[in-house]
């Protein structure tokens, strides 16, 4: 089978994670370390994963032929669909030119027009680009900017807040909260790092910012992975004016809210806060690795040093990725999909609400645009929503600190029949009272 459209119901054909998923499954952990191999070691093979053979729009078809609506957007980098044709086309052509340039050393054309494209979007005036191959990076790009930047007047601290996730890289990890994230690497991560309740109230922001001492302020304007927190109103505006006050640069890590994901192009805009640097990927490359700082040029003077850069990678502005990016821009904006994650994020916020009065299993519902999450009453609550929505054909992941919150986040181009038959499904599992299995 070959998937020709991507605005499909679900179809399973036989019960997921099926044979082929679970004999790829079982080499794939033979030969690949554990952790990242998907296989969860002392799990039957039926709580195996699935293996993904193909994905177009919102579907994905996986080796053993069934067919899924995707509400993680794979991790939320899908924004304009799996497989998006003018991304295809872009890499197609691309492809016929140049693979690979030289990192610092010999631009190309397309990284030109991404980063003219991206300095234009940018929510900060006067803005400029360092690209970045993954998320992490781009927060340890970010990190490092404001160190640099800070230079000889002695501002060696980071606030972050807490919960947050950015990234497990070990300069990324320092700021992640997650305690099993960074337990095992403790001694080795930086240490003049300050972290506050996410929303902690502004005296106590400008309590760590009045010691003179920080170097920067990173914040998720929405966290992300870590239980989708929408912050109290005027928070991150409040916390901007401090950080201004004081002359700390404001971080805003929007590697997942970017891009339109919470229905506007970055989540800073509707509060009004202008950040200094903004790291951005996911939805960037359409599927292709690729994330980015924008920032103020002022800020980024401090990266001006004789000699060789400071900070680079052997893929830097990679041109696949580039072609990719352009591509993905120009859907976003033709299609206006910022304003359609607002207007359909509306509807799909409505229905979820009704849902912590349907269903005596979720605790809370919080989001914007589309990106939501649904508090279950326990992590066995979630898991159980996630394997049978799975089984029903809707690909689903659960996330926060406790692994309580399921994500929704869907394609910002999912038609709404196939958003509604996907919510229906979710639906329908939390009304039913089939008995939690053994293993969950
Ligand atoms: N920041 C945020 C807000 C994220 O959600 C993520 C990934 N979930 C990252 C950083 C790290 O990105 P990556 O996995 O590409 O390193």
């Amino acid at each position: 089978m070959s998937l020709t459209r991507g605005d499909q119901p679900p179809r399973i054909v036989t019960p997921p994670p099926g044979p082929r998923a679970r004999e790829l499954a079982r080499r794939l952990a033979e030969v690949e370390a554990p952790g990242v191999n998907t296989v969860v070691p002392g799990r039957s093979p039926q709580e195996g994963p699935i293996l993904w053979e193909e994905a177009l729009g919102a579907n994905v078809l996986d080796v053993d032929g069934n067919l899924y609506i995707d509400l993680t957007s794979g991790f939320g980098v899908a924004a304009v669909g799996h497989r998006h044709p003018r991304v295809v086309a872009a890499l197609a052509a691309q492809g016929g030119r140049l693979l690979h340039g030289l990192g610092d050393v010999h631009a190309h054309p397309g990284r030109v027009e991404l980063a003219s494209r991206l300095a234009a979007l940018a929510p900060m005036p006067d803005a400029q680009v360092f690209f970045a191959i993954s998320g992490a990076e781009a927060v340890e790009v970010a990190i490092k900017t404001a160190i640099l930047a800070a230079g000889a007047t002695g501002r060696p601290r980071v606030l972050a807040f807490e919960p947050a996730y950015h990234g497990v890289t070990l300069g990324a990890l320092a700021a992640t909260s997650r305690p099993e994230f960074r337990r095992p690497f403790a001694q080795h991560l930086h240490p003049h790092l300050t972290r506050l309740p996410y929303g902690a109230p502004p005296p106590e922001v400008e309590r760590e910012l009045a010691r003179g001492d920080v170097a920067g302020v990173l914040l998720e304007p929405i966290v992300g992975r870590e239980g989708v927190l929408v912050p109290p109103p005027g928070w991150l505006a409040a916390v901007a004016a401090l950080c201004r006050t004081h002359s700390v640069p404001l971080i805003a890590d929007e590697v997942f809210t970017g891009f339109g994901r919470t229905g506007s192009l970055f989540a800073v805009e509707p509060e009004g806060v202008v950040p200094d640097l903004l790291c951005c990927g996911k939805a960037l490359g359409g599927g292709m690795p690729i994330a980015a700082v924008l920032g103020r040029r002022t800020l980024f003077r401090c990266w001006e040093v004789p000699g060789e850069a400071l900070h680079t990678s052997t893929f830097l502005g990679n041109p696949l990725a580039c072609a990719a990016a352009l591509a993905v821009l120009d859907v976003l904006i033709e299609e206006d999909l910022p304003a359609r994650a607002a207007t359909l994020g509306e509807e799909l916020g409505k229905r979820l609400f009704t849902w912590k009065e349907r269903f005596p299993e979720v605790a809370a519902v919080r989001g914007r645009g589309l990106l939501w999450g649904i508090e279950l009453a326990s992590r066995q609550a979630a898991k159980r929503l996630v394997a049978q929505a799975l089984a029903r054909g809707v690909l689903l992941l659960a996330g926060g600190p406790e692994g309580k919150v399921a994500q929704i986040v869907p394609p910002l181009n999912i038609g709404t029949e196939q958003l509604g038959v996907a919510l229906g499904i979710l639906e329908e599992t939390l009304a039913s009272s089939l008995t939690i299995p053994a293993w969950t």
